[in-house]
């Protein structure tokens, strides 16, 4: 079998399942087996495949059709032009998250911005994205789930950022020494009753989908914790699910009468991204 027709066969079993973008789905679990680069892969599309290459390929697949997320297979996943680490303590970074930091960073660029804590950080994926581009910017990651920390320390090693984000273990904010200028956070929103229709659902730990009943258990609780740790203009970024607009604004709006807010949307157009500043 070559690398070629390897491909065209996987892709027609991911797209007959109805697997989202199966032809890129097919090609990094190749590429995982075969340890290639996307463009050493596609140079070669001839070149044919150990009995034992094809083996392990259709094991993969296999994985895959049952429902295992690709990220988790391979143990990776790009997030903002990066590589990250995955494995499944941690929720797996979506696309959609880039938007929190592409906003992190223009705040960061505009504003006298000198600390951020990204909040239940997960893999680490926004706050060393926001480390790579933010030389000057002390970090911090928290996240109540230790395994997860494991996961964000050995990303920010690979990435030589050792000094420069500080892990602390922790509920939301509590773990903070002290205030900072910008939090970011992308916490559990998924509500109770849609957490089965997440397509990952019985892998990513639900520990970083649920946010409860209306999914605002967790985020509720950033919002009134924040007042004792951002520092003054400072700004808050909060990735939402699709519908919790109005609660989230209402609750800062209460909490935050002189503040700005403002909302963000993906590129679904699903409000996204909640935008607080302080005055
Ligand atoms: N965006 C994710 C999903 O709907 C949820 C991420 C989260 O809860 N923070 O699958």
């Amino acid at each position: 079998m070559t690398v070629k027709q390897a491909l065209s066969h996987a892709r027609e079993m991911l797209a007959n399942q109805n697997i989202e973008d199966p032809a890129l789905e097919t090609e990094l679990l190749l590429r995982h087996v075969l340890r290639k680069s996307r463009a050493e892969l596609l140079s070669e599309p001839d070149h044919e495949l150990s009995p034992a290459e094809v083996e392990t390929f259709l094991i993969l697949v296999n994985r895959r059709l049952n429902g295992e997320p690709t990220a988790y297979i391979t143990g990776h996943r790009e997030f903002y032009g990066h590589d990250f680490h995955v494995n499944p303590t941690v929720l797996i970074p979506r696309p959609e998250s880039e938007l929190l930091v592409e906003r992190a960073l223009q705040l960061a660029h505009s504003h006298n911005i000198s600390t951020i804590a990204d909040i239940g950080t997960g893999c680490g994926a926004i706050a060393i994205s926001l480390a790579l581009d933010l030389h000057d910017v002390e970090i911090y990651a928290t996240d109540i789930s230790r395994s997860a920390l494991e996961v964000a320390r050995f990303n920010y090693q690979q990435y030589d950022l050792t000094g420069r984000i500080c892990l602390l273990e922790g509920n939301m904010l509590d773990p903070l020494p002290r205030p900072v200028d910008l939090i970011t956070a992308n916490l559990p929103y998924v509500t109770d009753a849609e957490l089965t229709r997440v397509n990952t659902f019985g892998f990513e730990p639900s520990l970083a989908l649920n946010g409860g009943p209306d999914g605002l258990d967790k985020i509720s609780l950033l919002c009134r914790q924040t007042h004792e740790k951002l520092c003054q203009s400072g700004y808050l970024l909060l990735e939402i699910g699709q519908g919790q607009r109005k609660t989230v604004c209402t609750l800062l709006r209460d909490l935050f009468p002189l503040a700005d807010i403002e909302v963000i949307p993906d590129l679904s157009g699903i409000d996204r991204v909640v935008s607080l500043s302080l005055p």
